[in-house]
């Protein structure tokens, strides 16, 4: 009889049948299976509580296994399940909702990911424009699909890799060779990049505030440039909410910042769980989306819109509403970094934490970086210290030294009291590293 853990036995089980034992490059690092969630906490085989700040890289907002979300989805499959014909009632309400809600939104559609909705506003946007290459932000994620995945945060890089070094093998050179990179915060190289690609440019995809390497704020200026720039050659401006919207504002990070783009891609917080994203945008845009006519792009999937994760979204925006659970979320987060800021001024350790609303980043050097190439002398080996103190301690945060991290709704005052008590002995153990 083996005597390994239950979670060890089912990594094994799991590495026979799946690639590495999971179906998403996030998720390896663990040791644990978690097998009960409910609230601010996930539970693993074992019967270990963690505090969840991971809340499945964004999506969970209000808190696991809401109740009320639950219900809601599953009034919806016993009364109307996935039709594949026409509009959806729940579907017109949570689109009406978006566009009272988000400041770029005339028209919305719904697909299933953030990969899928970003790759549609690459598609409208040469579809609108006739050109080709788009322009993104080194370290900026935004799915998996060639159009953008290239100049991303994979953990290998150096500081002397160019900058569109592509993301993953296998994608197709013709469409990454076509991605203009350009460093976060860089007006220089921004203003640049325009000069001289600007008549080729179709989009510029950029997230309001980054959260692709952790919590870093636009300078100010910078977001306002890109848009003027945007305008000025010609180019659509495709704001990345897939993290921001509903999180770090009902609006979306554009309503906080004031900045409004041509298109806005969402997805995670809208449905606490339940998998939908979309795309919002102008009129004058998203009216290229047809349906296989020559001169429009096309959208089409069958579990696009789908019944059940629309009802989740429609609750979790009522509840959100209701509840005023962005106030709670930004002042439970402000808390924390509060806390976790004194724990690090008290251990001594170098460390900088950043963060807006729910989200955080904890760095481990001497000052906030500015963009993706300042977090590449993070020291990993003293996060690796402060991530394995706070999971003993059943505090649950990413195993990257660049990532960001949140909290749901559901988390107490007394829960980040004692994430910030885990945090002074986590920020301890990195200093004696
Ligand atoms: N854009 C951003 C900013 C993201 O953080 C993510 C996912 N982490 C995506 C796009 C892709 O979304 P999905 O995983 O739903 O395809």
């Amino acid at each position: 009889m083996s005597n390994a853990t239950p979670s060890a036995r089912q990594w094994e089980h799991a590495r026979r049948v799946i690639p590495r034992g999971a179906s998403s490059g996030h998720r390896l690092g663990w040791t644990q299976v978690f097998v009960r969630s409910q609230g601010a906490y996930l539970w693993d085989q074992e019967g270990n509580r963690y505090l969840d700040f991971l809340n499945a890289w964004g999506p969970i907002v209000l808190g696991h296994s809401d109740a009320r979300v639950n219900e809601a989805v599953l009034a919806a499959a016993n009364t109307c399940d996935l039709t594949g014909v026409g509009p959806q009632l729940g579907e017109i309400e949570l689109a009406e909702k978006v566009c009272e809600l988000m400041p770029s939104a005339e028209k919305v559609v719904f697909c299933t990911s953030g990969t899928d909705a970003t790759m549609h506003a690459a598609h409208i946007a040469r579809a609108a424009t006739g050109r080709v290459k788009v322009l993104k932000f080194h370290g900026s994620y935004h799915g998996w699909s060639d159009h953008v995945a290239v100049g991303g945060a994979r953990a290998d890089l150096t500081r002397e890799a160019p900058l569109d070094t592509v993301n993953s093998a296998g994608l197709h050179p013709g469409v990454t060779g076509d991605v203009v990179v350009v460093e976060w915060n860089d007006a220089a190289g921004l203003r640049a990049a325009f000069e001289r690609h600007g008549a080729e440019l179709a989009a510029a995809f950029a997230e309001g505030y980054v959260h692709s390497f952790g919590c870093v704020a636009p300078e100010p200026g910078f977001l306002e440039l890109l848009r003027e720039l945007c305008t000025r050659h010609g180019v659509l401006f495709v704001l990345d909410e897939v993290k921001t919207g509903f999180r770090a504002a009902l609006g979306g990070i554009q309503s906080v910042n004031g900045v409004v783009p041509d298109l806005t891609a969402f997805g995670k917080a809208i449905a606490n769980g339940y998998s939908l994203a979309g795309l919002a945008g102008r009129d004058e845009f998203m009216g290229h989306l047809g349906a296989y006519t020559h001169g429009e792009a096309t959208i089409d999937g069958t579990y696009n819109a789908n019944p059940y994760a629309i009802a989740a979204a429609n609750a979790t925006l009522g509840i959100m509403e209701r509840e005023d659970t962005i106030s709670r979320l930004y002042a439970l987060g402000e808390r924390l970094r509060t806390g976790y800021a004194n724990a690090i001024a008290e251990t001594g350790v170098e460390a900088v934490v950043t963060g807006i609303g729910s989200e955080w980043a904890v760095y481990f050097r001497g000052e906030a970086p500015r963009n993706f190439r300042d977090t590449m002398d993070v020291d990993t080996d003293r996060y690796a210290a402060y991530q394995a103190s706070l999971l003993a301690q059943g505090v649950l945060e990413t195993t990257s030294a660049t990532g960001d991290r949140r909290l749901n709704a559901s988390t107490t005052e007394e829960d980040i009291d004692r994430a910030v008590e885990a945090a002074r002995t986590a920020f301890a153990a990195a200093a004696a590293v």
